[in-house]
Parts: C-alpha cells; structure tokens; sequence
C-alpha cells in the first residue's frame, strides 16, 4: 500500500495541463461507454470530437488522475449536451384556454400511458382542468385503454364515438374543451410500428385542427440507435416542442436521451420511470450524464478532490519536490490533505468497480481517518529539526515520540520507514512518471 500511495504524488510533480495523449487514452474508453449507452454512433463522434477540444490543455487537478479528469469533462460536457443542470424545461401552458397537448411517436412508446401521467400531473401541480381524448382509431383497445386510465386518475375523458375519424375527434375534442371549461386538452394519437406517409399526413392535420401549445415526441429510452431515425423524422414534418423518453426504470443506459436531444435539438421534459400513472420524472440532465457514463462516482470524486485540495498548497509542494526535498512537514500536510478528502476508505467508495471485499481490504489496511489522525499525531511529536532532518532521529529519541504521541516505537519505525520510501519515489517521480489516484490503487 505504501507503493500504492506513492502515485498520489505522482499528480503532483508540476504537470500543468492535461496532455493530448491523457485525453486521447480517456477518450477512447469513453467511446465505448457510450457506445455501450446506446448513443448513435454519429453522436458519438460529434460528441468526443467537442469533448477533445474541452478537455486538452485544461488545468489539472493534481489530486486525480488526468483520465479521471476527462470523464469529469466528458460529464459536464454531456450535462451542457442534454440541456444543462438548470431546472428542467417545463410545460408551455399559457395562452387563451383549451391549450391542447398532442402525444406523437411509434406505437407502444409510451404515448397514452404519458398522456395519463400528464393529465395528472397538469391537475396536481398545476391545478388545472384537463381533458383527456384518444385519437387512436386503429387499435379498439386503445381507446378504452386511455379511458380506463382516466377513471383511475379521476380526469375527464372524451367520450368515445365509435366510427370518428381522427381529426373529426380532435375538432370535436377542441369544441368540447372551449364549450365545457377545460384549461388543457390531451390528444393521444395511433401510432405505427415504422413511420409511414399516412401516420406523419395524420398527425399533421390534427396539429393543423389543434394548434397545440406543446406536441411531444414520447420515445422509447431502450430502442437506443433507432430513437434517432424516429425523432430525425418526426421533427421534419411535425413542430415538436419536446421529447418524452419513457421505460428510464429499464436496464438501458438512457444514451437515447443524448442521441434525441443532438439530432432534434429539442429539450427533453420529462422521463417515464414506470408504468404507475405518477411514474413521470422531470428530467434532471446529471442524472442522465451520469447513467450514460456508467462511471460509478468518478465525477464527485473529482469535484471532491477539485473543492478539498489545496491547489496553492499542492504547487508548493511540488516545487520542493522537484528539487528533491521531502520532509515529515511536507509528509504530515499529504496526510491532512487525505484525511480532507474522507480518507482512503471514502476515495476506493466512489471509485467504480471496487467490490465490497476490495473496499474492506482497504479498510483493514488501515488508512482510515484513525490512522491518518495517528500519523499526523507521530510528526507533530517531533521537534522541527527532527521533522526537516528524519536522518537524526535516533533510539532516545523515538522512545519520546512515541510516548508523546501514544503508540509504540514500532509505529515511529514504520512511519520513518514510509517517509523514506515516499521520498525515494519522490525523486524518482520527479524524473517523469504517472499515477494519481489510479495509481494508488493500483489500477
Ligand atoms: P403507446 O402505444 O405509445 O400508447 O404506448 P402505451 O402507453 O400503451 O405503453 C406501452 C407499454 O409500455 C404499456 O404496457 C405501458 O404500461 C408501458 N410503459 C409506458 N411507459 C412506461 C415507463 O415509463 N416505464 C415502464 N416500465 N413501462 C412503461
Ligand atoms: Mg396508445
């Protein structure tokens, strides 16, 4: 472990920016981590293509690895890519009452168990008087699926006229909504399982009848590459306002979200989380970034270690590194730096990949907040000389350190021992080499 550790140190041997070749080597599994997220490959390129020029030359935190950093700019740079972290884009409900709100996208995507969860949502939070119509002429079912769910939630529903056309419903939807007091109106519309002429010529003359304030594209977040084609498509003939990714409670990584969001430049409103009529999330652009990066906490652990550590400190330290100089001041400040970090224990926590037995090897290991508070205890036991010069520390003069401090003398040994080989590597650092936080432990 005392190796390990060695490479915290590493980061601090007056690198000044990320290198081409840090972004390079970062970029290329994070390719393939959104790749596995199930964004289109042409997303994918346009996006590493933006993140490379963010990330090289960036300043780097010297308490991480330089590929760490760059997940951490890949997640920032993913966040700006899916709208921001401000708050969410709402629903645009102003103007003369009934405002309709139309539901586009393939069949079985979500769109009348959307239109539910917004109706009640429009009610709850909004405290306005919704109606619900279905428009979903090809399938029986479908009408009476949307008519049962308004009953569950206690909204009003069109009444159904078997035979109507679509936009025959739609008019009469829109003439029910001015007539009888509704603020909102809900237009579920059929869908098909490709996009056809006739679908797209449908939902064109509906939008022409109701003129909604918001036409939502309701996407499946696990059909991954194809959610492309399909926005791509359906923002050519219809004037999308937003996007709706349903099934986020499934096992896809949400890349779908990023890829919808490139190619249509449209905001992305809200997020289905489960087939529950409240399963309606706001959408939260981190929480997408960071399923898409499927990094574990790496970016919190670069936060952390940007906000903790002492930039001004850690360049004062690597200058007297450089010049070869590594005393128990400087090994006692290392310490207090770790322990500001959470200790050892709370690092291996955020990193991704650390199984459970890893973590409690670590702990056992004993680089916890105790351990590092008794080590800081060792040195401010020793005198200035003794701290600036380790060499003089002799066997009286150990046996006062250690009593001064409360353990044994065998406990001074092993910290002197550790500075030593600190120091050593130090030197060795100094002439080039890596590490960080990788580094340390040790992978
Ligand atoms: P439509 O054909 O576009 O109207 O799709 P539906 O609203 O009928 O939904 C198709 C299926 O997906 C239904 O079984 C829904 O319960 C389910 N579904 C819709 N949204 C979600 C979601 O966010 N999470 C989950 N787990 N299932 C959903
Ligand atoms: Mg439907």
């Amino acid at each position: 472990l005392t190796d390990r550790l060695g490479g915290i140190f590493d980061t601090l041997t007056g690198r000044g920016a990320l290198s081409e070749k840090d972004v390079d080597a970062a970029l290329r599994e994070i390719r393939v981590a959104l790749l596995e997220a199930d964004v289109a490959l042409p997303v994918v390129k346009s996006v590493t293509k933006q993140i490379r020029e963010r990330a090289i030359g960036e300043d780097v935190i010297r308490a991480v690895a330089p590929g760490q950093q760059v997940v951490k700019i890949v997640h920032d740079a993913l966040v700006d890519l899916l709208g921001g972290d401000g708050a969410p884009e709402g629903l645009y409900l102003e103007g003369e009452p009934p405002i309709a709100i139309l539901m586009a996208g393939l069949q079985g995507s979500g769109k009348t168990t959307t239109a539910a969860k917004l109706a009640k949502r429009i009610t709850e939070q909004h405290k306005k008087k919704v109606l619900l119509a279905s428009l979903d002429t090809r399938r029986p079912a479908a009408m009476e699926q949307l008519q049962q769910l308004a009953i569950q939630i206690d909204v009003a529903f069109l009444p159904i006229v078997p035979g109507q056309k679509a936009v025959d419903i739609a008019k009469r939807a829109m003439s029910a909504g001015r007539l009888q007091g509704f603020d909102v109106v809900i237009l579920d519309t059929a869908g098909r399982t490709s996009i056809d002429e006739e679908m797209m010529g449908e939902a064109k003359a509906i939008a022409d009848i109701a003129h909604p304030h918001e036409t939502l594209l309701v996407a499946d977040a696990l059909t991954g590459q194809d959610a492309v084609n399909t926005a791509a498509k359906f923002h050519e003939r219809l004037p999308l306002t937003g996007l709706v990714l349903t099934r986020m409670d499934g096992d896809g990584r949400g890349g779908a979200a990023l890829s919808m969001r490139h190619v249509t430049g449209l905001p992305i409103k809200f997020l289905g989380v489960s087939e529950k009529p409240d399963g309606l999330d706001a959408f939260d652009a981190r929480r997408v970034a960071g399923r898409i990066l499927g990094r574990g906490d790496i970016v919190s652990l670069v936060e952390k270690a940007s906000q903790d550590i002492d930039q001004a400190q850690a360049e004062r330290m690597a200058r007297k590194m450089a010049k070869g100089k590594f005393d128990l001041d400087d090994l006692r400040e290392q310490f207090s730096q770790l322990k500001k970090m959470g200790g050892l224990g709370s690092i291996m926590g955020m990193l991704p990949g650390m199984n459970k037995a890893a973590k409690a090897q670590a702990a056992a290991s004993g680089m916890d907040d105790k351990m590092l508070t008794r080590q800081e205890a060792i040195i401010l036991s020793m005198t200035k000389a003794e701290r600036a010069k380790p060499e003089i520390l002799k066997a009286s003069r150990k046996k006062r350190i250690a009593a001064g401090s409360g353990v044994d003398v065998a406990d001074v040994n092993k910290l002197i021992k550790m500075h030593r080989q600190m120091a050593d590597m130090m030197k060795k650092a100094s002439k080039g080499g890596r590490g960080g936080l990788a580094g340390m432990m040790g992978g």
